[in-house]
């Protein structure tokens, strides 16, 4: 069975060689020890030619099947059309610039670049036996990536669905008004609650505080509409969460409120679960949305 390597470049580079959708060597990672963002302050350029060594030192001359790569943002063909937290990269061929590094090392395989929510959605349904499924992912961090696996083209940027006709919710990270990322998003709560950290909102909300209570109703009905959006659009099915903060989730209200906002019949039947989002799931997954783009499959 052929290898191929699978990256995810979000915050910090995490690379895996990977088996019939199984990671067969331990990921290198960049500044894995540095707090934070460690992509944010390199250049584009830089950022490629990192991924290129860590590819070439996790796979140690083994030719290679496909190259997947999950990078946040909007992709379309290789490029990073946009990604609000890496600007230096807005417009950048990540996909001719790592496939031409690769192939001076001898490398033929063409590197493949897809979303990181997609590849995080891929992998969730690889590890789970259920790549013959659609899965759909929210990824709850500073920004909601939403990830839908099997990859299909187009810009699927679910987290910047409008929840809220209210004008005065303006906390995107991308200006946009009544944004999911403007309600549910890190960054975004931190700017709504100068005082309170995320995790004191939903302490607060649990012993009573009307305030936190109010906004954690928001921030489920947030996701809940988001969900039926998607519902509306693609179908009923699995949606997973993931991130950092999913352990915010309240399951049980998040299926009352989607039931408020889903009534017609063919489209009921669907489930949340709260999963954990490892960077190996997502490695996996970039590895797999490749090698289904490169052998032309359903994509
Ligand atoms: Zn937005």
């Amino acid at each position: 069975m052929a290898l191929s390597v699978g990256v995810l470049a979000a915050e910090h580079i995490a690379v895996g060689l990977v088996k019939g959708h199984r990671l067969v060597k331990s990921m290198r990672m960049l500044n894995a020890e540095s707090k934070g963002n460690a992509l944010q302050a390199m250049p584009a350029d830089q950022i490629a030619r990192s991924i290129c060594e860590l590819i070439e030192a996790v796979r140690q001359g083994e030719p290679l099947q496909a190259v997947g790569v999950g990078f946040p943002g909007i992709i379309q063909d290789g490029v990073v059309q946009d990604s609000p937290n890496l600007q230096q990269i807005k417009g950048y061929d990540l996909g001719t610039t790592l496939s031409g590094m690769l192939a001076q090392r001898g490398l033929s395989a063409r590197a493949v670049i897809f979303n990181d929510a997609d590849v995080m959605a891929a992998g969730i349904a690889a590890t789970r036996g259920q790549l013959h499924r659609m899965v759909r992912a929210w990824t709850l961090g500073n920004g909601i990536g939403f990830g839908r696996y099997p990859w299909v083209a187009g810009i699927w940027e679910g987290g910047h669905a409008v929840v809220t006709l209210d004008p005065k919710e303006y906390y995107c990270g991308c200006g946009g008004r009544g944004h999911l990322e403007g309600i549910m998003g890190h960054r975004a709560m931190r700017l709504r609650f100068l005082d309170l950290e995320p995790e004191e909102i939903f302490a607060n909300a649990r012993s009573g505080d009307a305030r936190c209570e109010a906004f954690a109703k928001l921030w489920h009905r947030a996701l809940a509409a988001a969900t039926a959006t998607s519902i509306h659009m693609d179908g009923p099915g699995d949606f997973y969460v993931g991130g950092q903060n999913a352990r915010f989730i309240d399951l049980a209200r998040l299926d009352r409120y989607l039931h408020d906002y889903v009534k017609m019949s063919p489209l009921q039947g669907s489930r949340f679960e709260v999963v954990a989002t490892s960077d190996e799931v997502g490695v996996i997954g970039a590895a797999v949305n490749a090698e289904r783009f490169l052998a032309g499959g359903s994509n």
